[in-house]
């Protein structure tokens, strides 16, 4: 069965069914603009935006009209949707394992170019299988880690030795290196972000040289998010951008001690459900429609309401003394975490004003 749509184009934002994820579309489309701006001033450097944060083939158009060379992924199933939507370049920013995912992945190849990232001689083996069977080419990017302690093999000679098991596939083409550091992103001052992002890209630069002098050259050394990009660009090493939450922004990346040219373009819009206690109110936008591993979400222009706690179906609001709720009253809450908050949605309501101009469907799965 599919999931019920909060809202029809044409609607007012009044009539949308609370909680609902919606996605001002001016400010939106002012993000996506801000950023391709930015990066076609460095010929050497392209956007290829993460289609993580926001899940949805429509968004993922639009930042590829806007000059993005490719459209990153972190799972087969946003490949999936993006691939049979029409987008036809594509990179998996990250690891795959097993025969089952691996056959989904060289399916999407055959309308698409698809890239994924490999740091194991097994996840190499099982791409290449299924890169055969289906009489595909995949793009292969070996992946370092350059300080955030996820995937990634630690040392050049590790690169150097997985990329040369990647060249013996005639089904795979080694292109190049993913060096994302992801705990960089949210380090609060510019000088901390700028440090880390130095210390990655001394590490890309040299596994690169390494393969160079081994006879297999990186066109593409990738990574970047939406709080280091401008290091990454400007350091002379990097060749691709991957920023994701960029496009909506959230409220965790508002405490980075630095003013991004992006605009906040994602909420949960939430109705007021009781307001029984004095200081008090309740919403139904609890953790089923936002996440708060990166803290709770912020009221948007909403002075003297404060979200304090988040349960299920819960949010509970603290009020100061000149602030007046009422049952049915709406707010627009800024998520703690855009990417996680999205994929417990099944539609994003896209509007402009006042007015819904679209629904448009989250790529959740695996
Ligand atoms: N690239 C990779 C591999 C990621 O895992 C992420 C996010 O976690 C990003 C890019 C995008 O980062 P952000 O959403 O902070 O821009
Ligand atoms: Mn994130």
């Amino acid at each position: 069965m599919t999931a019920r749509r909060p809202a029809e184009p044409g609607m007012p934002l009044a009539q949308v069914e609370t909680p609902a994820l919606i996605v001002d579309l001016d400010a939106m489309q002012a993000n996506i603009k801000a950023l391709a701006t930015r990066v076609s001033a460095f010929p050497s450097v392209r956007a290829t935006p993460h289609a993580k944060a926001h899940k949805c083939l429509e968004i993922a158009r639009l930042q590829m009209a806007a000059g993005a060379s490719r459209i990153c992924c972190q799972n087969v199933a946003e490949v999936e949707t993006l691939a049979t939507g029409g987008i036809t370049n594509i990179l998996l920013s990250n690891e795959i394992i097993g025969a089952d995912k691996a056959r989904r992945l060289a399916e999407a190849a055959r309308t698409a170019k698809v890239a994924v990232c490999v740091d194991h001689a097994d996840q190499v083996a099982v791409l290449a299988k299924a890169a055969d069977e289906a009489g595909v080419t995949l793009d292969i990017l070996v992946e370092i880690d350059v300080g955030m302690g996820r995937c990634g093999v630690p040392s050049t000679e590790s690169a150097v030795a997985l990329a040369r098991e990647v060249a013996k596939h005639k089904g795979l083409r080694f292109t190049g290196l993913q060096a994302y550091h992801g705990t960089a992103q949210h380090l609060r001052k510019p000088e901390e972000r700028a440090a880390a992002i130095a210390k990655a890209a001394a590490f890309a630069r040299q596994t690169a040289d390494a393969l160079r002098e081994a006879g297999l050259p990186c066109e593409v050394i990738a990574g970047a998010g939406t709080g280091t990009y401008e290091n990454e660009m400007t350091g002379g090493v990097y060749t691709e951008l991957q920023c994701g939450s960029y496009v909506f922004m959230d409220a965790d990346y508002g405490r980075n001690d630095t003013a991004y040219p992006f605009r906040n373009a994602l909420f949960v819009l939430t109705s007021v459900i009781s307001s029984a206690a004095p200081g008090r109110a309740v919403c139904d936008a609890g953790l089923k429609s936002l996440t708060a591993e990166s803290g709770l979400p912020v009221t948007y222009e909403a002075p003297g309401v404060t979200y304090v706690k988040a349960t299920d179906e819960h949010g509970t609001l603290e009020l100061s003394a000149d602030a007046q709720v009422r049952p049915g009253d709406r707010l627009k809450l800024i998520p703690g975490h855009c990417d996680p908050t999205v994929n417990l949605h099944d539609w994003l309501v896209a509007y402009r004003g006042d007015t819904v101009e679209a629904v448009w469907r989250v790529a959740r799965g695996w």
